[in-house]
């Protein structure tokens, strides 16, 4: 190791020679982010500093999580508070007071009856939980022939087991093994020749839902515990879903008795203007996934929101004293719990779901207003996320989103990109002076592209 220091010399950190050789770094092009890094030292409100000392404008959140923007001084405060009082607590036959004040918090923004909060530290972990959840809930009703799990094509649900055998991305599965059994997909939502350039949700491709049908008849009802699906889906390149197609979804569910999962660690928390997108669509799911916002990003942690019934039907029927056998080391997590706690003072103290609806035209027209722009092929937008759709290059797709995701940062914003799909998520605070900004940025990074 010492000889490999030696013939490394990382020109960045002349005081630590090779660090930028160990983080293998997640979901990242580790060998080009190591020749031409992107640091990131500090940040504040709708900004990060970068490592030579430029202003970054997040225009993502972070990863879909900094709701609140950078350093919100209540959630600081509150970490501040909570490591001075109590650093950790077992949440397995003891808690601590704070878990129970924020899962009545939670409950109270949830839409009724979804008034039970259990805790986990990640989306990943969310969605593995949620799914246990159901298959947990049919054996209580003594309806354990249903354990087929339904997800849908483009589907993201982390990067757990049981996340990439109900998600529906290609590359995050294939090199994985057999994943889960009993899994099925329903058809995603995706549809350029129909929808391109809708403005919010889009017109076409309700029926779509009616494919849970053709998976009814396929397995019968009787073997299908749940179908988990992202609202909107984010990560696989901000897919909106068609008009009516949650409530289909909700009305096939019911008429089959599925319970239906909707995954919100993207969307739960104001991204909308709503608190979760339940509630933005005026659809009411079974059990709901959350993480990401929770905290607005600044601790790790994760919930899952179910109704009333599924709590107690899986409490009320156990005939052991443990009614679910299922938890984490850290679940409610004290600092984490203070996190949140701060963030949900930030959000109401500012109405920064509020915020979201105030500027959802400034973003939609800022978005929009690139159509003209080389290679675009749809722009989508709903709440506070956006999308925009490019051409592939000849034989190199996704090379032109690298290149814009590149590009974005050398001028001042951090975009994200899914293949040649640019994804916008900024903080909940953006004002339009800021909306304006990464919209002149934008266009130049869209002008500058091979
Ligand atoms: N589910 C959805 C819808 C997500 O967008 C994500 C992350 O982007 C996850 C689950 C996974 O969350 P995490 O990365 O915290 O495990």
């Amino acid at each position: 190791a010492l000889l490999r220091l030696h013939r490394h010399p990382g020109a960045l950190f002349m005081n630590r020679p090779n660090s930028l050789e160990h983080f293998w770094m997640p979901f990242s092009a580790n060998r080009d982010f190591k020749q031409d890094p992107r640091l990131i030292v500090s940040a504040e409100g709708m900004y990060y500093t970068s490592e030579d000392g430029r202003q970054i404008m997040d225009a993502t959140a972070g990863l879909w999580c900094v709701n609140a923007g950078h350093r919100d001084p209540r959630i600081t405060a509150a970490l501040l508070r909570q490591i001075d009082s109590l650093d950790y607590a077992p949440s397995f036959n003891f808690s601590h007071p704070a878990a129970f004040e924020l899962s009545a918090r939670i409950a109270a923004q949830f839409p009724e009856p979804m008034n039970r909060v259990f805790y986990t530290n990640s989306g990943s972990e969310s969605v593995d939980s949620a799914l246990k959840i159901a298959l947990a809930y049919h054996a209580a009703r003594k309806d354990g022939t249903r354990t087929r799990l339904i997800g849908r094509e483009r589907g993201y649900h982390g990067a757990g087991f049981g996340g990439i055998s109900v998600g529906g991305i290609v590359r995050n599965r294939m090199k994985f093994g057999t994943l889960l059994t009993g899994v099925d997909h329903l058809r995603h939502t995706h549809d350029l020749a129909r929808n391109a350039f809708s403005r919010g949700t889009p017109e076409h491709g309700a029926e779509l839902a009616d494919d849970l049908e053709r998976l009814v008849a396929l397995h019968d009802a009787s073997t299908i515990a749940a179908v988990i699906v992202e609202p909107m889906a984010g990560s696989a390149g901000v897919l909106l879903p068609p008009k009516g197609y949650l409530q289909r979804l909700r009305a096939i569910c019911d008429k089959y008795g599925i319970l239906l999962i909707f995954d919100e660690v993207i969307t739960a928390f104001g991204r909308l203007g709503t608190a979760t997108a339940a509630e933005y669509f005026g659809v009411t799911p079974d059990i709901i996934c959350c993480a990401k916002g929770l905290t607005s990003g600044v601790i790790p942690m994760g919930a899952v929101v179910v109704r009333d019934e599924i709590y107690e039907t899986i409490t009320g029927t156990s005939e052991t004293p443990i009614e679910l056998f299922h938890g984490y080391t850290y679940s409610a997590h004290p600092m984490a719990t203070a996190a949140a706690l701060g963030a949900l003072d930030a959000y109401e103290q500012d109405d920064m779901y509020g915020n979201v609806s105030a500027v959802a035209l400034p973003w939609e027209e800022m978005l929009h207003g690139l159509r003209d722009c080389p290679n675009v092929i749809d722009i989508r937008n709903l709440g506070l996320v956006g999308a925009i759709e490019l051409a592939p290059r000849d034989g190199a797709p996704g090379a032109r989103g690298t290149e814009a995701m590149r590009r974005a940062w050398d001028l001042g914003a951090m975009i994200r990109v899914t293949g040649d799909i640019i994804a916008l998520s900024p903080p909940l605070i953006i004002q339009p002076d800021q909306i304006a900004e990464l919209g002149e940025l934008l266009r130049q990074v869209l002008s500058s592209l091979r």
